[in-house]
């Protein structure tokens, strides 16, 4: 096992890391910019390095940086958190070039997931069910107006580079084809560096699905169930809760051993989503997140185990320490991602927090770097804190979100905290049936301006 690992992130998901790294005996190393000389990730970790200035781009990014801080610190492992350097394949290159382990799978894996049109080849090979669309890049809009006669309207068209549910636009017909092709194109340019795009039959009521899958680097994989993160405002997720309420136990053991047996065939090793669109009974993949994901708590409070722990334990070549069939649910559990953003608008709102309150009490869960009088700086991701809740059902869980939220205090900054509250008055959202696009309608007629 390793002596000691740098979480090469910041925010709530480098507390996340030092806390499991802590619990198993393992020194820290955090990282950060010289806007983080006072977050709580530093003051939490063995030890910090400073790695540059304010943008993300000249410190969290700066591979250099980085791999010195390892080398100066004697690090053996680098976890990447989500975001930021964690889907990188050069970087996980470049770490293991340096003799260091990176703690999520190989630079291979993640180059066949990484881009949009590969991972959609590489899943089709692996026999997992695919959103029907164009084979590959559209080059023109020609082929554009062929591809649109060809799987029927409506379709979205996708950026292969894209991420973070940025570059993506809906054709409803053959007349839209035209403007919506060459903007998908001139923003995912804009926004990735990369102009090609291709195009997806548009799912028009269907729930975002995924199945958290797990590998051991030596052909073997399980899967932890699925997790339904329907609730979306601009592609993103904002609720997210697991078990689905509309996944049957038969339809979770028939895609999860679907996505187990996939991962397990190329030996991938760590955490993995699939995710799907669901509609109708049927999975369509639309793309795999070689992380750890945002909303993994809600995986571990239904099946009580620690994929942090698992990802280090991997890492350093010990198996897992569970099988399929010691994975069972117990209870449902819920997320809501509290930004600090104003609301109707999701304007940002970096401040100081005047004072700052966790809720408590049994079957909560707070995953927050905030602390009363800590100043979020305008540099980085709006999220500042995920509350967990379970309980042994979702009525319950729903109850307790509700409970755990009037007990939360985050004073100094607008938060979206009374969009909850708001949404758990919702019948919709008290039963469970909404699909991707029901958030959105709702803003719209709830909370427009
Ligand atoms: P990103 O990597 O940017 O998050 P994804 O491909 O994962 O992009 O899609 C994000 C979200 O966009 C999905 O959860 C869904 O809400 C919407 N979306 C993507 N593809 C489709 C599709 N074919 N039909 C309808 N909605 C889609």
């Amino acid at each position: 096992m390793f002596d000691k690992i740098l979480i090469a992130n910041r925010g709530e998901i480098a507390l996340r890391v030092i806390r499991a790294a802590r619990e198993m005996g393992i020194a820290t190393v955090a990282v950060h910019s010289t806007a983080d000389s006072d977050a709580m990730h530093v003051r939490m970790a063995d030890e910090s390095v400073c790695i540059g200035p304010a943008p993300g781009s000249q410190s969290y990014l700066s591979v250099p940086a980085i791999i010195s801080a390892c080398e100066i610190t004697g690090a053996q492992a680098i976890h990447p958190g989500y975001g930021f350097l964690s889907e990188n394949a050069g970087f996980v290159q470049i770490v293991e070039d340096h003799g260091i382990t990176f703690i999520g799978p190989s630079a291979e894996h993640i180059r066949i997931m990484g881009d949009k049109i590969t991972a959609k080849e590489t899943a089709k090979e692996l026999g997992i069910p695919v959103v029907p669309g164009s084979d590959g890049g559209v080059a023109d809009l020609a082929e554009a107006r062929r591809v649109g006669e060809e799987i029927g309207y409506p379709v979205i068209i996708k950026a292969t580079a894209g991420g973070g549910g940025r570059g993506m636009k809906v054709a409803r017909n053959a007349k839209e084809m035209e403007h919506a092709f060459s903007t998908a194109r001139s923003e995912a340019k804009a926004a990735f560096g990369n102009d090609e795009v291709y195009i997806e039959k548009y799912l028009t009521t269907p729930r975002h699905i995924e199945i958290q899958v797990f590998g051991d680097g030596k052909g073997n994989a399980v899967h932890l169930g699925e997790r339904d993160c329907s609730l979306q405002r601009r592609h993103q997720k904002v609720f997210e809760e697991a078990p689905g309420p509309c996944i049957t136990p038969e339809e979770r053991a028939r895609i999860g051993k679907i996505c187990a047996d996939a991962v397990a065939r190329i030996n991938y090793i760590g955490a993995g989503t699939v995710e799907f669109l669901y509609e109708n009974g049927e999975f369509y993949f639309i793309e795999m997140n070689t992380r750890l994901q945002v909303e993994h708590p809600v995986t571990e409070g239904i099946f009580g185990v620690d994929l942090v722990r698992e990802q280090i334990r991997v890492a350093a070549g010990l198996p897992m320490s569970f099988t399929q069939d010691d994975l069972r649910i117990n209870g449902h559990a819920i997320e809501v991602r509290i930004n600090a953003e104003k609301l109707p608008n999701f304007s940002p709102c970096p401040g100081r927090i005047t004072a700052y309150h966790a809720p408590g009490g049994l079957g909560v869960r707070m995953d927050s770097a905030l602390y009363t009088g800590y100043s979020i700086p305008p540099y980085y991701d709006s999220l500042i804190a995920k509350l967990i809740v379970q309980g042994r059902d979702r009525p319950e869980a729903l109850a307790r979100l509700q409970r755990a939220l009037s007990e939360l205090i985050v004073d100094g900054i607008d938060t979206t905290v009374p969009l909850f509250h708001a949404l758990l008055q919702e019948p919709d959202v008290q039963s469970g049936t909404y699909n991707i696009h029901w958030l959105e309608r709702w803003l719209a007629e709830n909370l427009a301006d």
